[in-house]
């Protein structure tokens, strides 16, 4: 079933969309007592703001009058994560995005242009750091809706043996240029200096069972603030979490760019403008803690646990690319 219906009357009074949200419910619960509980502070996150995030693939920006000067829609909200640290060692967010995805992405079942990241970020912390608690939440995540929305699970079709791997051993990890090599195995065309396209990208999740994650993209491929890794430039300190059985990416972090000298640099060199950031890069200027963390996305990630054909069935008020919709 992967036809959105043409009312919201008609999505949001279907058992399924009932037991989706209840699932999603359990995840987000179980997410915020395990962050809470391992010394995370939750932030309210930014919704607006002169800059957002440049590095989502393909994505328009949404731009508002801001009493005369143009402010963005939260894309990402990644460079306040950074500037929270000068409070906080560790915070989190449950962070609204917008993002007016190509219209033919409505058609991948994982694209919305409006979505929540379980948006995370660390002091102090390296890559492995970040990847440890990314996959903790995944385990937390999993275990909330078994555990306390078995019932609605279950009515989708959705039981304890889909997560029997993910129980019995922690997450592969594997390089993109290995990952590259595997699809050139499989015979999928993928350039080894880019983004993994997403079809590609649904082959390697099709033949995992549990989750893994994807390390040192190169650079060209992410944003500025991805840190490109001191012992091998050319690649980035970063990784993804893709999720198995074809459900695709779940999250994206990395170690953080935060010296000054270098965020100039990679602005430029991603064709980025350093004074359209003025507010981060003075900040910057003046010191921002060392950094790694990651957003994992809140819909992919209730998609992937209650085994939904598509994203839609995990929002209560669904928004496909280039489908207009209340
Ligand atoms: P990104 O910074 O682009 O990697 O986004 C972070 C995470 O947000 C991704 O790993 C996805 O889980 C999620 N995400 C990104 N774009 C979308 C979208 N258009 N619809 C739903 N989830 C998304
Ligand atoms: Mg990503």
């Amino acid at each position: 079933m992967t036809e959105l219906p043409d009312s919201p009357r008609g999505h949001l009074e279907r058992p399924a969309t009932k037991a989706a949200l209840v699932i999603q419910h359990e995840i987000l619960r179980a997410v915020r007592e395990y962050l809470s509980e391992s010394g995370f502070t939750e932030l309210l996150p930014p919704v607006i703001g002169p800059v957002t995030d440049p590095g989502s693939r393909g994505a328009k920006q949404v731009d508002i009058d801001y009493y005369g000067h143009k402010y963005k829609l939260m894309t990402s909200a990644i460079l306040y994560k950074q500037a929270a640290l000068l409070t906080f060692d560790r915070i989190f967010y449950i962070a609204p995005n917008v993002r007016l995805e190509p219209p033919e992405t409505s058609a991948t079942h994982r694209h919305l242009t409006e979505f929540h990241q379980i948006d995370v970020e660390i002091a102090g912390a390296s890559r492995e750091d970040a990847m440890a608690v990314a996959e903790d939440i995944v385990r937390h995540a999993v275990r909330g809706a078994l555990g306390r929305a078995g019932a609605e699970m279950a009515a989708l079709g959705r039981t304890a043996d889909a997560f029997v791997d993910l129980s019995s051993g922690p997450f592969d990890r594997v390089t993109h240029t290995d990952a590259v090599a595997d699809l050139h195995r499989l015979g999928v065309p993928q350039s080894p200096d880019a983004e993994i396209n997403w079809e590609a990208e649904e082959q390697l999740s099709r033949k995992a069972s549990r989750p893994f994650f994807v390390t040192d993209y190169p650079k060209g491929s992410r944003g500025f603030y991805d840190r490109e890794d001191p012992a091998d430039p050319g690649r980035l300190r970063n990784f993804d979490l893709l999720a198995p059985e074809g459900f695709g990416e779940l999250a994206s972090g990395s170690e953080r760019e935060f010296r000054y000298a270098d965020l100039i640099s990679r602005m430029r060199e991603t064709g980025e403008n350093p004074a359209k950031y003025a507010w981060y890069v003075e900040m910057a200027r003046d010191g921002i803690p060392a950094s790694a963390g990651f957003g994992i996305g809140a819909q992919r990630l209730t998609r992937y646990i209650a085994g939904l054909d598509a994203i839609w069935q995990a929002t209560a008020y669904p928004k496909l690319p280039g489908v207009v919709s209340p």
